[in-house]
């Protein structure tokens, strides 16, 4: 395969968020073990390091956003301005590219939708990248059908509760929503996105087969015509490299100390963001539970909070080397450590799946979109974890963490966990369902000529 596909050029166009981003450049590479050549075309807002990557090639286009503008604090905002500002920097680049060499086509990442018109008034194919997993994409693709019904935009707190009859286990609080944003707007959004994976040469997830069957039949059914492309766990397959956020390394000698399988590990991603009050819950939760604990508290976590300064003084010296707090851990090296023995996590995609990589059972605690849909997966489908039901107080968390780590359902949670670890094991190898997949995917963009 390297052979034949030597030397043909692949444009790749992440949005410029850390957990999109960095799947975009895992798939990068997988791709370039296949012998492509790799150009990225990246936003000046959360430019990746080219020094890292120095075997691909990079170009710079303006975004257009002020300050205020380009920050994550409205999602919906920031994607809707990405799909305005982008669209001319991003035909100028592209068109300037297609006259140095030919392309065989463009991967971009799905929110960036503007991209389909542009890769058509180019002919050229494009492959859409969807950076979270095919269960929660195949409920976006059934918003027209929730609204239309009636779950959709949800309007009762009294209705939450009540299961999504088309999409069970999901109840109306587990469906993909930003709970801040217009409901309107974030629904036109999605649309448009779908719309356009639709009319797209191929859709690639970051997931493996066995993992979320139910989601590919559903995607099946509903774009029968789609070629869908799961060929993950992306970061299993390729090398990992530096990060451009800076890990406390810390983590790991601190994880040296402590005994096999007992460490709770508590990160919640790259945006996330939770109150003071949340924040007072969870440091007295972890504390009261008696495990050892790693937490990452990422600057800007806390609404209103610089860092550490909500938490009660002398509060980690009291627990005499049982937890430790960093800014920024290195997630899968950590998740990989034998001293792990679960993950609280708000079940962003890649931080599922980097859990589901190392078997490590999971404590959700989703916040929006995607992540809601997740937690529910997780303890009810896959039942790899326990979500909070009632929010996160301290006796909840508590009791949860116990539950986890010292009773008998945990001790199931757990082996299921090491089964679908062994699954997702397989699925890259020679022969296994990523590892065909990716060859048809290699196939399918060689036959653009
Ligand atoms: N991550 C990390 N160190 C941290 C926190 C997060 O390396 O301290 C990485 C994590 O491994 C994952 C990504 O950041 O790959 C977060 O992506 P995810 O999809 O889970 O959540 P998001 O940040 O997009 O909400």
């Amino acid at each position: 395969m390297e052979q034949i596909t030597k030397g043909k050029r692949l444009i790749l166009f992440p949005l410029p968020l850390e957990g999109h981003i960095n799947p975009m450049l895992q798939l990068a590479n997988l791709l370039h073990s296949k012998g492509f050549s790799i150009t990225i075309i990246h936003t000046q807002f959360n430019s990746p390091n080219p020094s890292i990557h120095p075997h691909f090639t990079f170009r710079s286009i303006p975004d257009g956003l002020s300050e205020t503008e380009a920050s994550p604090k409205d999602i919906i905002l920031l994607f809707s301005l990405f799909n305005t500002e982008c669209v001319e920097p991003f035909k100028l680049c592209l068109s300037s590219l297609l006259s140095e060499e030919p392309v065989a086509c463009l991967i971009s990442d799905s929110i960036f939708h503007f991209t389909q018109s542009v890769a058509e008034s180019f002919k050229l194919p494009r492959i859409v990248f969807e950076t979270g997993g095919m269960t929660s994409y195949a409920v976006f693709t059934q918003f027209p059908l929730l609204r239309e019904k009636g779950y959709l935009p949800v309007m009762q707190d009294s209705q939450l509760e009540r299961v999504v009859t088309e999409l069970p286990p999901l109840r109306i609080k587990d469906l993909p929503v930003i709970p801040k944003g217009d409901p309107e707007k974030y629904f036109e959004l999605c649309v448009v996105i779908m719309t356009k994976i639709a009319a797209s040469d191929g859709v690639i997830f970051n997931t493996f087969r066995d993992l979320e069957e139910q989601g590919l039949v559903t995607l099946h059914k509903q774009y029968p015509n789609l070629l869908v492309f799961p060929i993950g766990p992306f970061h299993k397959c390729v090398p990992e490299e530096a990060s451009s956020s800076i890990s406390d390394q810390s983590c790991i000698s601190w994880l040296n100390t402590r005994a096999p399988k007992s460490v709770i590990y508590v990160s919640f991603g790259t945006i996330a963001a939770i109150t003071e009050a949340q924040f007072l819950e969870i440091a007295w939760g972890l504390a009261n539970s008696n495990q050892p604990f790693l937490w990452v508290v990422r600057l800007g976590l806390v609404h209103g909070s610089d860092w550490l300064e909500q938490l009660p003084s002398g509060f980690l010296e009291n627990l005499n080397g049982r937890g430790h707090i960093v800014k920024w851990a290195p997630q899968k090296e950590v998740l990989a450590h034998p001293s792990i023995g679960a993950f609280w996590t708000h079940n962003g995609w890649n931080s599922t799946l980097e859990s589901v990589c190392e078997g490590v059972p999971m404590i959700c605690m989703p916040c929006f979109s995607d992540q809601l849909v997740l937690a529910r997966y997780v303890s009810k489908v896959w039942k790899i974890g326990l979500q909070f039901e009632n929010g996160t107080e301290r006796g909840e968390i508590e009791e949860t963490i116990r539950k986890l780590m010292e009773e008998k359902e945990g001790e199931d949670i757990r082996d299921r966990s090491l089964k679908l670890m062994e699954k997702a094991n397989v699925s890259f190898k020679p022969g296994g369902s990523s590892y065909q997949c990716l060859d048809g995917l290699v196939k399918h963009i060689l036959s653009f000529e």
